[in-house]
């Protein structure tokens, strides 16, 4: 039995909101939040708009022990018009139920879990940015609360949605990063949680990446678990690269997240005529490509940056300089194209924009 209305409890007290050019990433949050119980027996119910607010938890609580959870990540725009746009959300819907199904977490009312989402997003209108690349992070969550230290499913979940302003991901226009291929630590493997948004993904990844952003690279570029011979995705990005005029992505294998932007790049790239191949693809065809000249752009492709194009790929001793180390043409095309059509600059042709 599942409720849909969504009952509000308006916030007495406003917070102050950032000014513009002091947005950071995931930093400081709205006056309000979304949530919606579930308890076995009666499935998900009273889904309610509160304050924002600490969550008050058992200490024995599931979550904490096992890391039964789940999340997702999209954004809010506004455009030049001030209407709210969101960016394929019932992807990220269809995601959290995949994520729930691997972590053992009831399914959820996707349409619902959407609603919450479009009026959560509405009542803090005021909250999203509006300066240029600006946005309103969405970061809608499930976390196991049943207090028992038994390694089981839990028998209570809480579904939350959280909202926070968010700065430009580029302050200067799109630039290029550095990247470490990772030869030690892997992050997933066939048949593990890889493909799940879920917490012990990016724990386990933070290593890696301690280590190399000490050596002044941005992110690691993982390998499949097994063989670490396989290229599988980059940091919070999935990864494409573009070879004698074709572009490859590698293949979702099971340990790849499948992400909103890498499904856009591939329909956007076939659209406009330019072979696109999803396919396994090993860092020794990528480092023949570079020497033989034909290792023409590589990108990442995630909601963060929409696109980050790799200027130096480093791989065992060897710094790979990708197209002089500057934005490729696609690259730029697809940044552009995507964040037109997101804040509304360009026509939504797929209809993505709702
Ligand atoms: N891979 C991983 C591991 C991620 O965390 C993300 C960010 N959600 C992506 C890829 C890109 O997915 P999306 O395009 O849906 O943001």
């Amino acid at each position: 039995m599942e409720e849909k209305t969504i009952k509000v409890h308006l916030s007495n007290t406003k917070k102050a909101k950032p000014a513009a050019d002091q947005l950071e990433f995931g930093r400081v949050f709205t006056d309000h939040m979304f949530i919606l119980d579930y308890t076995e027996g009666s499935g998900w119910h009273s889904p309610r708009i509160v304050p924002y607010q600490s969550l008050t938890l058992d200490p024995a609580s599931i979550v904490f022990h096992y890391g039964q959870t789940v999340f997702e990540g999209l954004k809010a725009y506004v455009t030049k018009q001030g209407e709210v746009r969101l960016f394929r959300p019932e992807k990220n819907m269809e995601r959290l139920n995949r994520s729930n199904n691997r972590m053992c977490i009831p399914q959820i009312d996707e349409s619902l879990a959407l609603k919450a989402i479009k009026e959560l997003v509405n009542l803090e209108k005021d909250w999203i940015p509006t300066a240029p690349g600006t946005s309103l992070y969405i970061r809608p969550f499930i976390i196991s609360n049943e207090a028992y230290l038994g390694v089981a499913p839990s028998k209570t979940y809480q579904f939350i949605v959280i909202l926070s302003p968010v700065g430009a991901y580029y302050k200067e226009g799109i630039n290029p990063v550095k990247i470490s291929v990772e030869n030690d630590f892997v992050r997933a493997v066939k048949g593990g949680t890889g493909e799940a948004k879920t917490a012990g993904n990016y724990a386990s990844s933070l290593k890696a990446q301690e280590l190399v952003s000490n050596e002044g690279y941005a992110q690691v570029l993982w390998l499949d678990g097994l063989e670490k011979k396989y290229i599988e995705e980059v940091g919070s990005m999935n990864v494409f690269f573009k070879i004698n005029g074709e572009v490859i992505t590698p293949e979702l294998n099971g340990s790849i997240l499948e992400g909103v932007t890498r499904n856009s790049v591939i329909q956007l790239l076939t659209h406009w005529n330019v072979p696109v191949y999803e396919r396994k693809i090993s860092m020794d065809e990528v480092y023949e490509a570079y020497k033989a000249g034909l290792l023409e752009e590589a990108f990442g492709a995630g909601t963060a940056a929409v696109i980050s194009p790799i200027g130096v790929l480093a791989w065992q001793g060897e710094q790979m300089k990708i197209n002089q180390g500057e934005t490729g043409e696609i690259s730029k095309k697809l940044y552009d194209t995507l964040t037109g059509i997101q804040y509304g600059t360009e026509s939504d042709p797929f209809g993505w924009t709702e």
